[in-house]
């Protein structure tokens, strides 16, 4: 594979794998653009450098071929907008072709000139794309003459466009993009390099979501702390009185096993001391700080309490290395979501204060974004699924086909 930055991509016509599967409203219109802005600075250096660029993308889950509901026209404008933006005049032309190979894609890519930019219609209006076929690699690949992949938030599919099209293009002309590169430098940092102590805070609802993660980063880790619904199954597998908080009864013995093979490997796993208990899992219920192996029958924990939370600090403040994935408790309503508020000021301040912090998986990277902390942690991941199998261990297809 070739570095990115290194390459330079004067009269190169560049097909990017890009994650453009944003959320769109009944009128079309994109409720968060995360995904488009994250990969705008690997599209604008090919275009700086005097390349052009062909971009292609899944959107949300068509059944049954073309659907209007799911094609990447919507997108146009706003692509436009995010390349022009700050231009007078706006320069950078996008072109749409309503379909992603055939003879009309193939024509406007063969037309694009230095400086403009293809979007091709939604890769899963073909069947073939997520069974990784072949020969709709090879048709896809022929778009372009050097292959970047910046779309981590799949890369731990192996499809046509992720993983199978890159063996169409010598080792020299296929790259991760600018996005892709960050993820993988900040994931590999984490897991192959992380200075010492090293803390994982590990959160969200369930226990069976989180255990590779979890077993993977026992061999790494120097403490774990668990936080959200799922501490309540380690805190009764522990003989705890749990009330009717959140649990997975049948998980009881693998959080036996895990806190036993955590002792084995010197790792400290931390469970909250004391929890904010509800009445009822709703926004106006009634509220106590109980003990977290306490809690009173018909009550429920919904989020760490204040003793909880003073010693989550204290680790997170000594760590060099954090990593958080999922909330201490349910931050969407406002009763709890001090515990999930104060853990991400923590990460922030242990940032400030020289940690190397990366915030990935949904919800904890939502809580970044509520709470306006995205920018003082280290990174924030923009692929849930694939930063979760990464941090499992797993070979990504998507990275490994670029690599290999
Ligand atoms: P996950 O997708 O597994 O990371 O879980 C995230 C969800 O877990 C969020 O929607 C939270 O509201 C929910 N959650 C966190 N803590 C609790 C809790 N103590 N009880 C019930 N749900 C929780």
């Amino acid at each position: 594979m070739s570095e990115f930055s290194d390459f330079n991509f004067a009269g190169h016509k560049a097909l990017i794998r890009v994650d453009f599967n944003v959320p769109l409203d009944e009128n079309f219109n994109i409720t968060d653009d995360t995904r488009m802005r994250a990969t705008i600075p690997t599209i604008k250096k090919i275009l700086a450098d005097g390349g052009s660029v062909i971009l292609m993308s899944h959107l949300g889950r068509p059944k049954d071929g073309p659907a209007d509901k799911y094609s990447l026209k919507h997108l146009v404008k706003h692509l436009y907008e995010l390349l022009n933006a700050g231009k007078e005049g706006g320069n950078t032309k996008v072109f749409f072709a309503d379909d992603c190979i055939g003879s009309q894609a193939g024509l406007t890519a063969s037309m694009l000139k230095a400086g403009e930019v293809l979007l091709l219609e939604n890769l899963r209006f073909y069947k073939e794309e997520e069974k990784g076929d072949e020969a709709f690699a090879e048709k896809l690949s022929r778009l372009g003459d050097v292959y970047v992949n910046d779309a981590f938030g799949t890369a731990h599919r192996a499809h046509a466009s992720t993983a199978v099209i890159a063996k169409f293009f010598a080792a020299d002309k296929r790259m991760f993009g600018l996005l892709m590169e960050g993820e993988v430098k900040s994931a590999e940092k984490v897991l192959h390099e992380a200075e010492k102590p090293f803390c994982a805070i590990i959160g969200g609802a369930k226990v069976s979501d989180k255990i590779l993660i979890i077993e993977n980063l026992l061999e790494k880790a120097t403490d774990i702390i668990i936080g959200g619904g799922m501490a309540y199954t380690f805190l009764k597998a522990r003989g705890g009185k749990i009330g009717s908080s959140l649990c997975e009864d049948d998980r009881l013995q693998t959080a036996l096993d895990i806190l036993e093979k955590a002792k084995q490997k010197n790792v400290s796993v931390h469970l909250p001391e004391d929890s904010v208990v509800a009445d009822k899992f709703a926004a106006d219920a009634n509220t106590e700080v109980k003990p977290s192996d306490a809690i009173p029958d018909g009550w429920m924990g919904l989020d760490i309490g204040p003793k909880a939370v003073g010693i989550f600090n204290e680790i997170i403040g000594k760590s060099k290395t954090v990593l958080w994935n999922g909330p201490m408790g349910v931050f969407e309503m406002e009763k709890f979501q001090s515990g999930t508020k104060a853990i991400a000021e923590a990460v922030a301040a242990s940032t400030a204060n020289g940690a190397f912090s990366l915030v990935g998986g949904g919800d904890s990277v939502a809580a970044v974004n509520k709470f306006n902390l995205a920018d003082k942690v280290s990174y924030v991941s923009t692929g849930g699924g694939a930063m979760l199998e990464y941090f499992e261990g797993k070979v990504l297809p998507g990275i490994k086909a670029v690599k290999d």
